[in-house]
């Protein structure tokens, strides 16, 4: 979070400093201590939540709704997507939710469905699910790349113009994942359903 460099509307002599402590909060009948944001002033006291603090508090409080629901954490989600070596504009492609739920799934700005969550699960365990997924999707670039995880033979028989371009998509989009996803062919899936699994 951005330091708070304004100073108090209620004393307008101190300057509000960015605070942070734990709360009880109860969901479904769990008890946790959440981390909460806010900004107090450092000359009369006054406590106050800023937009940043709000959505701080708001993504906190989300994120453990989804752990108590058993859904995927934004961060489990995030992983899994660069896992497959996709932007969070083809996940939307190829999983549905609109342009920017992948967005707002990772950054806990929303909680995905039971519908969606498990649809996610089903895609980094069954390697052929997923395939079929992006064969719908309509997004024929990705083919190559994200569902076959090929292995050396089939790499041999990609023409190599398919091959230069992947990779220049590759290091102009998200540095070294699909790298990664591709050299480590099918241990992808294997990681990926341990991770969702976990
Ligand atoms: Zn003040």
């Amino acid at each position: 979070m951005k330091k708070h460099a304004a100073s108090c509307p209620v004393c307008g002599v101190g300057e509000l400093q960015d605070r942070q402590v734990f709360e009880p909060f109860e969901y479904k009948g769990q008890r946790k201590e959440l981390l909460c944001h806010f900004a107090e002033c450092d000359a009369c006291g006054v406590e106050q939540a800023g937009p940043e603090h709000t959505l701080a508090n708001k993504r906190v409080m989300l994120a453990w709704r989804k752990q108590v629901d058993d859904l995927l954490s934004g961060a489990q989600i995030r992983r899994q997507r660069q896992m497959w070596g996709i932007t969070q504009a083809q996940a939307s492609a190829i999983f549905g939710g609109g342009p920017i739920a992948f967005s707002k799934y990772e950054k806990d700005d929303i909680a995905q469905s039971e519908a969606m969550d498990r649809l996610l699960r089903v895609a980094a365990a069954v390697p052929e699910a997923f395939e079929w997924l992006v064969e719908r999707s309509g997004l024929p670039e990705l083919r190559p790349r994200a569902v076959f995880m090929p292995s050396p033979r089939f790499m041999s028989h990609i023409p190599q113009v398919s091959v230069s371009v992947r990779q220049h998509e590759l290091a102009s989009s998200h540095e070294l994942r699909l790298g990664a996803a591709t050299a480590a062919n099918d241990q992808v899936y294997v990681a990926g359903a341990a991770l969702l699994g976990a």
